[in-house]
């Protein structure tokens, strides 16, 4: 794309997220704003919870300024310190390591599964020693972990599991909601996820054992959440804290968001479906791959992503998009990968199915009011781009991950 923000086609830029409004935003702001009541866990920070915890059927949500901060308080609430072990993917936002590495812990990172990018249940048990403390599964796009398996592996070791639910807010495994399946889960309300209220974010707390002291740890280390049920006489400090409770003006925001969220994920799947079949005879010809849904279950459609042939093959497609004015985009560089990684002691070549995958995944445009227009406009250029600029290679690139062609 050009710095004016035009491109060869004319056409103006497709983004790749652009943030939904349901209309009732400026409404429940200005409710909370005329109620005097701002700060954290007021009536609509209590909404929010409570629909969450409605619909998801989850013991306790926490509400937190961002799913970041409630990594790191489920984190805490493992009892994670140095010497201890993580199993996670590399493939993953930062905030799912640092959680970890920040209590001294270590992370380590296990490959990920070719068909949904997820960690590979299949490879959990290998990477277990006797310092491994807790699981943190990554649900990538919304698409669920086979956390039927994942939750066996950690009862039978003693293992905590958090789940990081950042894309998967409003997911489904098995009939049961991602998030409430591990020890504890963890929701996103950034702008560029389904659900956003800008910065924002929430803890499920599962295991009932969990819940009084995950109220302590967000509150700033005191037992106030007691004290405001009346359950003691005054408040103090009885713990190690954060402050990490959201302000009733982000969560009036995104109570408008979670009151939307069956029409929010009933158009991601439309824009998905429709991406599945405009490119479904590349996909035939086995130019390309959109990952799979496993049976039973359902995803909220965060990310809409392909899978190309070869690193070479998507950096030539998302250049030739972009120069058109599609924003479609790369995702995570393995975490193991990075500086911080290198740091940790990790090397390139240490997990050679992430490092493949990553390289050869595209994300499209997905966003609520996408345009059947701007859809259009994305399968054509994908479509165009293999029938005029790359044509079909007689061999294919050898590649690390060529089992999943
Ligand atoms: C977005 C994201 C996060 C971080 O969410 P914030 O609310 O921005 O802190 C963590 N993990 C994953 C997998 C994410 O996609």
């Amino acid at each position: 794309m050009r710095t004016d923000g035009t491109n060869p086609t004319g056409s103006p830029s497709i983004p790749l997220h652009r943030p939904y409004l349901t209309g009732a935003e400026l409404s429940y702001l200005s409710q909370a704003i005329t109620s005097g009541c701002i700060r954290g866990d007021g009536p609509f920070t209590r909404r929010c919870a409570g629909l969450l915890e409605q619909k998801f059927a989850i013991g306790k949500v926490l509400m937190t300024p961002s799913c970041t901060a409630a990594l790191e308080l489920a984190a805490t609430l493992c009892d994670l310190g140095p010497g201890d072990e993580v199993i996670l993917p590399s493939f993953t936002f930062v905030s799912t390591a640092n959680a970890i590495v920040r209590l001294g812990a270590r992370p380590v990172f296990v490959e990920i599964r070719a068909d949904t990018l997820n960690l590979d249940e299949s490879r959990i048990e290998a990477a277990l020693t006797p310092r491994t403390r807790a699981i943190f599964p990554v649900h990538y796009g919304g698409i669920a972990c086979e956390m039927g398996r994942i939750m066996a592996i950690a009862n039978a070791h003693g293992l905590r599991v958090v789940e990081d639910a950042a894309q998967a807010v409003d997911a489904c495994y098995r009939g049961r909601a991602l998030g409430s399946i591990g020890h504890l889960g963890t929701y996103s309300f950034h702008e560029t996820k389904n659900l956003v209220s800008g910065e924002g974010g929430a803890l499920c707390c599962n295991a009932p054992e969990l819940i009084e002291r995950a109220e302590i740890l967000r509150d700033k280390g005191t037992n106030r959440a007691k004290f405001f049920r009346g359950e003691v006489d005054k408040y103090t400090w009885v713990d190690v804290g954060a402050s990490a409770i959201p302000s009733e003006i982000a969560c009036a925001f995104l109570f408008a968001q979670l009151e939307a969220m069956d029409a929010i994920k009933a158009r991601r799947r439309a824009i998905d479906r429709r991406y599945r079949e405009g490119l479904s005879s590349l996909a035939t010809a086995g130019r390309l791959r959109f990952p799979t849904i496993p049976e039973g279950c359902d995803s909220p459609f965060h990310t809409v992503f392909l899978m190309l042939e070869s690193g070479s093959t998507r950096d030539a497609l998302m250049a030739y998009l972009r120069e058109r004015g599609v924003m479609a985009t790369f995702h995570f560089i393995p975490l193991h990968d990075s500086p911080m990684g290198h740091r940790l002691g990790y090397r390139e070549g240490d997990l050679p199915l992430t490092e493949d995958l990553a390289a050869r995944l595209l994300r499209l445009p997905t966003f609520f009011d996408l345009s059947e227009a701007e859809q259009s406009r994305v399968i054509d250029l994908v479509t165009r781009f293999f029938t005029q600029h790359a044509p079909a290679p007689k061999r294919r690139e050898p590649s690390l991950a060529s089992v999943d062609w």
